[in-house]
């Protein structure tokens, strides 16, 4: 797919739950939760009921059938900074990680301790004072008791938190990952409704005329939950700002037209993210392609619940790469253009060193 291959979007542990001794209902909702309250493996007794592994075997194994050279690990919901810290130690030609406040989150949802935005950004800023951490996110930092509570939170005290984030992101010179919306709405207690920046992505205008030299990366491009405006919008912020970059891993082919067919955003701020290792498949559509503005999408990545918890790890890379492939045949995209979207954009952003120079685009 390029010369040099960079996912930014990987889930790279995985959380045993271990379900058939719980008496909880194995539902998306129960598990999300649940991930919050496991222990690390290496530090687990035989007490913790849930434990977060790494799952380097089958990432590596999936790397090498794919020809992937790098991931950008994301902690999403309550993976271990501290296991993604071990590693990228361990493959530090493969791997870097995204940072949350991973601490001050688990206590909060234990009932240790209240969450507190100061706390958490303390945390971020330890976090990415080592080389192992290049950003923040996946989405923007937030208490995760908002959830428990159906809090919804205004915009006023949002982002006074997000200010502070951002200053963290500002002295570390790293980009944060905004998310917009939720996998398949997200409409009932979910920080997607709950919280103004996942409501929507126009906001992060607000923060990026205070903080313009911020990089901002788009979690699945906006494709989540409401896409034909979280799309949208994301598009248009992209438009707006040279430095916000927008991953197409879960874009349908034709969907990759959006920003591709924009003058004003183009491949130099399209960037190859997956959410490899999530919970969560691709479902296509019958008819295989767009018929209507109400149709359902080609192929789209979601959570199926009648179907109940999903056991194996969906094949991520082959179904996104095939449908990249899809655009780029159908309309002779020239292999420099691809080769920025597959990797040559995040190796500018992230300061990774590709195996030679001038293997992307540039011009005297
Ligand atoms: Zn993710």
């Amino acid at each position: 797919m390029g010369r040099f291959v960079i996912d930014t979007h990987v889930h790279g542990q995985r959380v045993a739950v271990n379900f058939e001794d719980r008496e909880e209902k194995p539902d998306y909702a129960t598990l999300s939760k649940l991930m919050w309250t496991a222990e690390d493996e290496d530090l687990a007794d035989e007490d913790d009921e849930v434990v977060t592994y790494r799952n380097t075997e089958r990432l590596l194994y999936d790397m090498d059938i794919y020809d992937v050279d790098m991931v950008a690990l994301q902690p999403g919901f309550g993976f271990s900074d501290r296991l993604h810290e071990k590693m990228v130690e361990e493959h530090p030609d493969k791997f870097v990680a995204f940072a949350h406040p991973y601490e001050t989150n688990r206590k909060a949802v234990a009932g240790e301790e209240e969450w507190d935005i100061d706390r958490a950004c303390e945390e971020l800023d330890e976090r990415l004072s080592k080389d192992a951490f290049v950003g923040i996110g996946e989405m923007l930092p937030f208490d995760p008791t908002i959830v428990e509570r159906a809090e919804r939170m205004s915009w006023e005290e949002r982002h006074d938190q997000l200010r502070k984030i951002y200053d963290v992101a500002a002295k570390h010179d790293v980009p944060v990952r905004w998310h917009p919306g939720s996998v398949n709405g997200g409409y009932e207690r979910d920080p997607g409704t709950l919280l103004p920046d996942r409501r929507d992505i126009k906001y992060a205008i607000d923060l990026h005329l205070e903080y313009p030299e911020v990089p901002i990366i788009i979690d699945h491009g906006g494709v989540q939950g409401n896409w034909r405006k979280n799309v949208e919008e994301s598009c248009n912020v992209a438009a707006t700002y040279d430095n916000v970059y927008i991953e197409i891993g879960n874009y349908w082919s034709d969907l990759i037209k959006r920003p591709m067919n924009d003058p004003n955003i183009g491949p130099e701020q399209l960037i190859f993210g997956t959410d490899w290792g999530a919970s969560w498949i691709a479902a296509r559509n019958q008819a295989n392609r767009t018929t209507g503005e109400y149709d359902y999408p080609p192929q789209r990545w979601t959570q199926i619940k009648s179907r109940g918890l999903q056991a194996h790890q969906a094949d991520a890379w082959g179904s996104t790469m095939r449908q990249i492939d899809e655009y780029a045949r159908e309309t002779d995209l020239p292999a420099d253009e691809l080769n920025l979207i597959m990797g040559g954009n995040v190796c500018r952003l992230l300061d990774i060193d590709p195996p030679h120079k001038r293997l992307f685009p540039e011009y005297i």
